[in-house]
């Protein structure tokens, strides 16, 4: 399916171009244009969704096996040392464009990106939050 003005629907179609690195019948991966690190991957499904929330589960599977290919490709490729897997979800969470994709970002030594930083839950919170969740499994 594609979505009238999506970028990514437009890089699938090539009518903008892109640097591809895989293709095949569900999905496509290029080259990020502001790379976190060179190698900097995004791999797409070609049937076009705004983000986790409104993927079909096929689509998921079908990109489960290309996200292992890819970040071995790219590990051997520009020989990170490690790789970080990251799917932004809505524009609090840094998503900026609005077909889902899988962010695959060679990390290495000394790159100088941060993890995030954890925070601590007060007490019995923990066990509040879990049960908050559970209920909508
Ligand atoms: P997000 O913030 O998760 O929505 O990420 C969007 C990503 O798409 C950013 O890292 C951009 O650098 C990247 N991007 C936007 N336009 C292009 C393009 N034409 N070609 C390659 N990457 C792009
Ligand atoms: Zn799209």
């Amino acid at each position: 399916m594609c979505m009238n003005d999506c970028i990514f629907c437009k890089i699938i179609a090539g009518e903008i171009p892109s640097s591809k690195i895989y293709e095949d019948q569900n999905s496509f991966a290029f080259l990020d244009i502001t790379p976190i690190n060179p190698g900097h991957t995004l791999l797409i499904p070609k049937k076009h969704s705004r983000n986790i929330f409104d993927t079909d589960d096929e689509v998921l599977k079908q990109l489960a096996p290309k996200i292992k290919k890819l970040s071995t490709a790219i590990r051997d490729g520009v020989g990170a040392d490690g790789i970080n897997i990251q799917i932004n979800n809505e524009p609090i969470a840094g998503q900026v464009v609005f077909h889902i994709h899988i962010h695959i970002i060679p990390r290495f030594e000394n790159d100088g990106i941060k993890p995030w930083k954890g925070k601590e839950y007060d007490k019995g919170e923990m066990e509040e939050i879990s049960n908050k969740i559970k209920i909508h499994i």
